[in-house]
């Protein structure tokens, strides 16, 4: 998924400005993408449709970092499809909190069922009890058993030879008596879905009224886990989903698609076969994993570089001109601030680089703020013809920014010597600046 959308947007990347046409492809770069990541054809639809939607709005168009602009709005867009915030487990108003775990074969049930118990134990002090439901795998109450002790939580069997329903039923009832605060009901599953399994799921459901039915589903299965969720979805109406195996290679596609496809939550990932490998779903961690974000935030500063060099080199030829002027000024101030050091932005210029006079130059924002508000009091006119500034237009600007008048002197005094040695700057020394900007 990464490396895909990197390509089409380090495209866009390398133009100043996007066309609609440029949003286009990129979207179509995104769509591929996603689709590749294994996410619903139709999530895909929508998604690039929404993003597209926003992208070609004057906001990204009209930005001077488009790219950017863009990641922003894909990421904003994927945390949004997977629930915008975290959704915390449902607990009942009096213990016991009944969670019943629902899914295919091998989904990761019980793993996630002995997980959760020791998460509640270890970050709620609770003493959960667990249920062995899953009579047809003659191993499946063993590996309950063998986790339980592992973790210290009891676990209610009878053994494979009672129906599942009466196993809860007398489970439900062990725990009400010792006080549990949580029933963990693990069930079994199918290698699909059967009318069967559903029929005993729903009767489970039916008896012991849980406060949470979460679906378990295997991240690596892709379209596959779409179909699954919809289909337990539709006959026991979950009320959230774990999604397993999110370690390894696993994108997370999966994750976009049920959240979409069912409407229900995800609240826990499990990224691995230990009992500590349940995490609570955050959509914006699962954004970023899906965008690369490593990747992506290297992206971004590369963008912002671009902008830098384009700007700086722009600058440069002002410069060497001597058509620099305040609203150039202003222009520097502002990237000052909006995104690092002028020194750096300096350092580009040719020529500048190894500078001595730049080593020791240190910007302090105040002063860029009091010497932005002096420009900002200038008039149009006045910005662009420096040398319009006769004494009663400066004792204007200073009542205008509320700084004394010899303050505006000693700043246009500088602007104008720091312009005069911008000309020489190839062999320039750079004092001029650094006494304007940090006095
Ligand atoms: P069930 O049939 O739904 O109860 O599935 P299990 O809990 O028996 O899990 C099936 C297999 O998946 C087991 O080998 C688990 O160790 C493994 N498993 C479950 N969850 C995860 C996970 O989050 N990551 C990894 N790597 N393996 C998992
Ligand atoms: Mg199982």
């Amino acid at each position: 998924l990464t490396e895909r959308l990197q390509n089409a947007i380090s495209k866009l990347r390398r133009k100043g400005k996007v066309s609609e046409a440029d949003v286009k492809e990129v979207m179509r770069e995104i769509r591929l993408a996603l689709l590749e990541a294994d996410v619903n054809f139709k999530v895909v639809k929508d998604f690039v449709k929404t993003v597209r939607t926003r992208a070609v709005g004057a906001e990204v168009l009209e930005s001077l970092t488009p790219a950017q602009q863009i990641v922003k709005i894909v990421n904003e867009e994927l945390v949004k499809v997977m629930g915008q915030e975290a959704s915390p487990l449902n607990k009942s108003p009096k213990i016991p909190t009944i969670i019943m775990m629902v899914g295919l074969q091998g989904a990761g049930k019980t793993t996630t069922a002995g997980k959760l118990a020791l998460k509640l134990k270890e970050e709620q002090h609770a003493r959960p009890l667990l249920i062995a439901a899953d009579v047809y795998r003659p191993a499946a109450v063993d590996q309950l058993k063998i986790l339980g002790q592992n973790i210290d939580v009891p676990v209610f069997e009878m053994g494979t030879d009672v129906n599942p329903v009466e196993i809860v039923r007398q489970g439900l009832a062990l725990g009400k008596e010792k006080k549990n605060d949580y029933i963990i009901i693990d069930t079994a599953g199918r290698l699909q879905i059967d009318e069967r399994l559903m029929n005993e799921l729903a009767q489970i459901k039916e008896l012991s009224q849980p406060n949470e039915i979460l679906l378990t589903v295997d991240a690596m299965t892709g379209q596959n886990a779409v179909e699954v969720a919809d289909g337990f979805n539709s006959q026991l109406d979950v009320t959230g989903v774990v999604l397993t195996k999110l370690d390894g290679d696993t994108r997370g596609g999966a994750a976009l698609s049920i959240r979409a496809v069912t409407g229900k939550p995800i609240k826990f990932i499990g990224q691995g076969e230990k009992m500590t490998d349940l995490d609570v779903f955050y959509p914006d961690r699962m954004a970023s994993r899906i965008l690369g974000m490593g990747d992506m935030l290297t992206l971004i500063e590369k963008a912002q570089k671009d902008f830098d060099e384009k700007k700086a080199a722009e600058m440069a030829a002002k410069m060497r001109e001597n058509s620099f002027d305040f609203n150039d000024f202003l222009d520097q101030m502002e990237q000052v601030q909006n995104m690092g050091p002028l020194e750096d932005i300096i350092k580009m210029i040719p020529g500048m680089a190894n500078n001595p006079a730049l080593k020791n130059m240190n910007v302090d924002p105040k002063d860029i703020e009091r010497t932005k508000a002096i420009v900002y009091s200038m008039t149009p006119a006045e910005r662009e013809n420096p040398d319009l500034l006769n004494p009663s237009r400066r004792r204007r600007i200073a009542a205008g920014c509320g700084r004394p008048i010899q303050e505006v002197n000693r700043m246009i005094k500088q602007f104008k010597q720091m312009r005069e040695m911008m000309k020489k700057m190839s062999n320039g020394n750079f004092a001029g600046m650094e006494g304007l900007l940090g006095n």
